[in-house]
């Protein structure tokens, strides 16, 4: 992680809520839009700026480990949802880039400890109680439909031709996860 930025303001900070004296004024870019994520306060803390001024955290996935920030594609990132970290840790999974998606995360994102259950920030969508089974099912039936050419779209939009495709039996199974939120569809 960059050496935060300190700053000369003194107030809460609009992102995070702690009162900081080395805070930055609160002036954000034109392209910010993500106000509905924002709280009321009157400055940028200085760590919070850390994270606003590096377009990295808004455009890529990422993992923050104590001490380490690793930045991921979309494909790494699900993975990493599946691999082994030593708490604390935060998982951010960017799916366009646009929106600062991260700031939710503030409150509820981080993992203090390791389970079966892990929260993931989801571009778009805040923050997220991810099941890795969930992850593990939705990942082999991405691998499977691509291998018979079939649009991982189907499992919510079949047509007749993706059932013949994948067989009836094949396509009862799936149907199975056709309830399953739209987001696990979106980082498979
Ligand atoms: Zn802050």
């Amino acid at each position: 992680m960059r050496p935060r930025q300190l700053g000369r303001e003194r107030g809460v900070c609009a992102f995070c809520q702690h009162y900081t004296e080395h805070g930055h004024r609160l002036k954000l870019p034109e392209s910010f839009t993500d106000y509905p994520y924002l709280q009321s306060g009157d400055v940028i803390c200085e760590y919070c700026y850390a994270f606003l001024k590096d377009p990295r955290y808004r455009r890529r996935s990422w993992l923050i480990e104590a001490g380490r920030v690793t930045f991921l594609s979309r494909r790494e990132a699900v993975e990493s949802i599946l691999a082994e970290h030593e708490p604390p840790f935060a998982i951010y999974v960017a799916t366009r880039g646009k929106r600062h998606g991260w700031i939710p995360m503030i409150y509820a994102g981080v993992n203090w400890s390791a389970g079966e259950t892990v929260n993931v920030g989801l571009e778009g969508y805040g923050v997220l109680r991810v099941e890795r089974r969930n992850i593990r099912v939705i990942l082999s039936w991405a691998e499977l439909l691509k291998k018979r050419r079939v649009p991982l779209s189907a499992i919510t939009n079949p047509s007749p031709r993706h059932i013949a495709t994948l067989g009836t039996q094949l396509w009862r199974r799936l149907q199975l996860t056709k309830d399953w939120p739209e987001w696990l569809l979106l980082i498979a």
